[in-house]
């Protein structure tokens, strides 16, 4: 199997011209935690076969790379939990060297970063983002459920103490946080951390009653307002995020708001699942199918067509943009949003 890549390959561009250059890849849909804004306690997971293999989650990966995809972000589920996953960082890796790619990274709840940060690092990691809702042990365990938050908090060191560039997400709960934003704004801007709050969505089951814990971030951000002084960065990401600087901390601060922000005119990516299954869109049901191809032959030809004709159908919008925009008769409402 040839696996080589041009440097700069010539982009996937969609049918609104938005060139593809970031491709979010789960790995693994299980987790050692079970945050309640997440999952159930007890959830019910993919059978193993079902999953591509590592071997396949690079082919798949570099088939895209080889495709003009510039940035690789793997999450799950918790990614380090997947066994053997530093062997596919450590692969993916290459591309970096190449120059055919810009940037390798993931989402970590933590837990695992002291036994990987250093191997992240050796395999070309530059950044990881790190989940972390609370500061406070007792309360990090009732949203985590399962969660050791001295655990957490080595991790963070961790990935600190290795040289990786750490971004915190904080999702805002209403009654659950919400009085300890403050706080996380001040540790991350002391700690040289990058913090991003969320907003809860509607993703699939938990256990308990969501609209309890939303929190609309405009009131986070004007709660916070009355301690620190946010400004506006340009947005650079391409992503639902909108970032400030904090002039006290002198930290970066970023807000993501999926469902209310129009941020899908400068989209950039698309998301692709532990069985290959590939989301042209976050707030959108159509998907492709990426693994009948991926297994069809041992070569990447299919694949490199099957991606071109799936990106081919990345749609403009949300639904609920494009009902506002009238662009298209209005399309069944879809409320969860797919990918980690
Ligand atoms: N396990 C890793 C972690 O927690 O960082 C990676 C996967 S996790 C699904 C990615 C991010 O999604 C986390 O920051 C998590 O807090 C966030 N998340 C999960 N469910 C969410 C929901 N219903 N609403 C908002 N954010 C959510
Ligand atoms: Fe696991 Fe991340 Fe979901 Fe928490 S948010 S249950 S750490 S996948």
């Amino acid at each position: 199997m040839n696996h080589s890549v041009p440097v700069q390959a010539a982009p996937l561009v969609d049918p609104f011209g938005r060139a593809v250059r970031y491709l979010r890849v789960s790995v693994t849909d299980r987790c050692d935690l079970r945050c309640v804004y997440c999952m159930s306690e007890d959830m019910s997971f993919l059978p193993k076969k079902d999953l591509l293999s590592l071997e396949e989650l690079d082919r798949v990966c570099s088939a895209f790379v080889a495709q003009g995809v510039r940035k690789l972000r793997i999450t799950g589920g918790e990614p380090l939990v997947r066994r053997n996953v530093m062997s596919l960082f450590e692969s993916l890796g290459r591309h970096l060297k190449t120059g055919a790619l810009d940037e390798l990274t993931l989402t970590s709840n933590g837990t695992n970063l002291v036994k990987f940060a250093d191997d992240l690092k050796r395999a070309g990691v530059r950044r990881v983002n790190i989940s972390l809702d609370s500061l406070d042990p007792a309360r990090f365990k009732k949203i985590t459920r399962w969660g050791d938050h001295a655990q957490v908090m080595d991790g963070i060191r961790a990935a600190k103490a290795a040289g990786l560039k750490v971004k915190i997400n904080t999702v805002a709960m209403k009654g659950v946080n919400e009085d300890e934003l403050e706080n996380l704004v001040a540790w991350c801007g002391a700690e040289g951390f990058d913090l991003v709050f969320i907003e809860t969505m509607p993703l699939g089951d938990i256990d308990g009653d969501r609209t309890q814990q939303y929190l609309p971030l405009s009131m986070v951000r004007a709660n916070l307002e009355r301690r620190f002084t946010l400004n506006p960065i340009p947005d650079t990401t391409g992503g639902p995020a909108r970032y400030t600087r904090c002039a006290e901390t002198g930290g970066r601060v970023g807000f993501i708001t999926p469902m209310t922000h129009n941020f899908c005119e400068s989209c950039n990516r698309v998301r692709l699942t532990c069985t290959g299954t590939l989301y042209m869109c976050l707030g959108q049901e159509d998907a492709a199918d990426l693994r009948t191809p991926l297994r069809a032959s041992a070569d990447d030809a299919l694949l490199a067509t099957a991606i071109k004709e799936a990106i081919s159908r990345k749609p403009k919008g949300h639904d609920f943009i494009i009902d506002r925009r009238n662009n298209r008769p209005a399309v069944a409402r879809h409320m969860s949003v797919t990918g980690g």
